[in-house]
């Protein structure tokens, strides 16, 4: 447009060549970085010299003579990358930022993410320990035993186990998965809970014993959150300091936008509302936020929040059921049993019937809503297809609705082609190749079943999108992994194994996935996830460009800033 009106100018003779585009600008950019390769993730993934913001915008990126020509005054900073990359900040759509700075902030942290396992000695070794330091009146709350990854397979935690730690203190311990937890009878006692005591609905569940006993087994979250609600709640301030922490560390990791997946789960919608508008919008805390609220709290005439309220901090784009449980915790609902116990005819359980989550969505749908719905096995993700095809039934645009399925872990061909066509973005937690990515070959699902997680390049087949995430806490965040998992496909154990060659994708694709896909995941792709004139300046520096480094590599380059809106973030 410069260029336009500077040539009109010059044609009615009121503006000599010299003074026109070569001479001082016009406008002063801010800032301009070059020096570095500069990643843009734009429709053609091409890398840039230079890039212009003026009022936290981007507003000329390209060659750096071209940049510097236009943009550059005497007020402008410029920033030499000194040969590091930049690239849009990246988006992560499947966060749950309070239950991450609970679990991980203020409860006992049992995840254990390298190969040497616990025991279930080491870990009551572990919560015996954390009981001597405890205040008086708290309950022990851990997060992060994962049976799947325990020394021997599948050893679990019960109620008879946690008894043994304490009978005086009431003990909550949570699966990684988030999808199960293990409590002593003195937390049932406190919450009032016996062997009497019906399931929640929700699809949560008391297990019980041959005799009817009280395992110590809880699954799915209305049945853990009935436990939860029981503990003395921390303070607003403590939750605050939580949440800022967990945000930094959330923006350490690259990541300059975040979901918050389930908005209400943690502490009841009013509460999580209060605290994530003040987090959000305080002076320190480096991430945006883009929230989901969680659809089991939201009655039939919800009309509190609209599609689409609040601002560039927190903006309410969604809606998130949970629709079955975790995979590596043998809980997803299966079409074929799983393979582990040998002989099963388990196929886990969905939680809810098709009617029944149907008459949940469709009045969200209705409102304008979008929806995103957990489903880890096949089963599960084939009720959400039919229930999101009767959605859209007559939709001449279906695409636009962006409906999300979370996960799409147990998969078949067939359900990639149907998502791809209703335009169904699927959210991977890619990490369950690396972390899981054995155990599901070798014992719970088998190869065929196991190849197939995450099919990235099926639906890369079919012309759609898909994106990257943590699902923190349930495994760590960190973009640049999820590049090299996307990518290498290999698991962690040794030997290490490719899990499902077929479904690698390029560096490029896996990028987009954890940029622009996962912005266009979250309805921001508008103004974030690439590089490019009129989006917002949300960047983060590395200490090497992804798209010249081996795939292995990739989870090792270090972050060494972010930017939000032309401005540098402190974590
Ligand atoms: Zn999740």
């Amino acid at each position: 447009m410069k260029r336009f009106i500077q040539a009109a100018l010059i044609s009615a003779g009121m503006m000599t060549v010299s003074q026109s585009i070569f001479a001082a600008p016009t406008q002063a950019a801010d800032t301009i970085f070059y020096g570095g390769p500069i990643v843009t993730v734009n429709a053609k993934n091409e890398e840039a010299q230079a890039l212009a913001v003026q009022n936290g915008k981007i507003v000329a990126v390209g060659k750096k003579s071209a940049v510097t020509k236009e943009w550059q005054a005497e007020s402008t900073k410029l920033i030499d990358l000194k040969g590091q990359t930049l690239m849009p900040g990246f988006v992560e759509p499947h966060i749950h930022i309070l239950m991450t700075a609970i679990t991980e902030e203020m409860w006992l942290n049992l995840s254990n993410f390298t190969t040497q396992y616990d025991t279930l000695d080491s870990l009551s070794q572990k919560l015996k320990a954390a009981l001597k330091t405890l205040p008086k009146g708290q309950w022990l709350a851990a997060f992060g035993v994962d049976p799947s990854r325990t020394t021997p397979f599948m050893a679990e935690l019960n109620a008879d186990i946690l008894d043994k730690v304490s009978t005086e203190v009431p003990i909550l311990v949570m699966n990684q998965s988030g999808h199960i937890a293990y409590v002593n009878h003195k937390a049932f006692e406190l919450a009032g809970i016996t062997d009497k005591t019906p399931n929640p609905g929700d699809g949560g569940i008391y297990m019980k014993d041959a005799q009817g006993h009280l395992t110590g087994v809880v699954i799915e979250p209305s049945a853990i959150l009935s436990l939860v609600k029981h503990m003395p709640p921390p303070s607003d301030a403590e939750l605050a300091a939580a949440m800022q922490k967990t945000a930094k560390y959330i923006a350490s990791k690259g990541v300059t936008t975040s979901a918050e997946i389930t908005l209400g789960l943690m502490l009841g919608l009013d509460n999580e509302l209060k605290l994530f508008n003040a987090v959000t919008h305080s002076n320190d805390f480096p991430i945006r936020v883009r929230a989901y609220l969680y659809g089991p709290l939201l009655g039939k005439n919800f009309n509190t929040i609209k599609p689409f309220d609040g601002d560039d901090r927190l903006r309410f784009v969604g809606v998130k059921f949970v629709s079955d449980g975790s995979t590596q915790g043998i809980t997803a609902a299966l079409n074929e049993p799983y393979d582990y116990p040998k002989g099963s005819k388990f196929r886990g359980n969905l939680d809810y019937q098709d009617e029944q989550i149907y008459e949940q969505i469709k009045p969200i749908y209705d409102q304008g809503w979008q929806l995103a719905i957990h489903a880890n096995g096949d089963r599960t993700i084939e009720q959400t297809l039919n229930n999101y095809a009767k959605l859209l039934a007559g939709n001449p645009d279906p695409k636009s609705r962006r409906l999300r399925i979370e996960h799409f872990t147990i998969n078949n061909e067939d359900q990639v082609k149907r998502a791809a066509k209703m335009g169904i973005i699927p959210g991977f937690t890619i990490g369950h190749v690396d972390y899981w990515g054995e155990v599901f070959h070798n014992q719970i699902v088998g190869p065929k079943r196991a190849n197939r997680i995450d099919p990235s390049a099926s639906f890369k087949k079919e012309g759609a999108r898909f994106a990257y995430h943590s699902d923190s806490p349930v495994s760590n965040v960190g973009p640049l992994n999820y590049i090299s998992e996307g990518t290498g496909r290999l698991w962690q154990k040794p030997p290490r194994q490719v899990l499902g060659p077929n479904e690698r994708v390029s560096i490029d694709d896996a990028i987009r996935a954890v940029t622009i896909n996962a912005a266009y995941e979250m309805f921001s792709d508008d103004k974030l996830g690439s590089l490019e004139v009129g989006k917002q300046a949300d960047l983060v520096v590395l200490s090497a460009n992804p798209r010249k480094t081996a795939v292995e590599q990739i989870r090792n380059i270090q972050v060494k800033e972010t930017w939000i809106d032309g401005k540098k973030q402190s974590w």
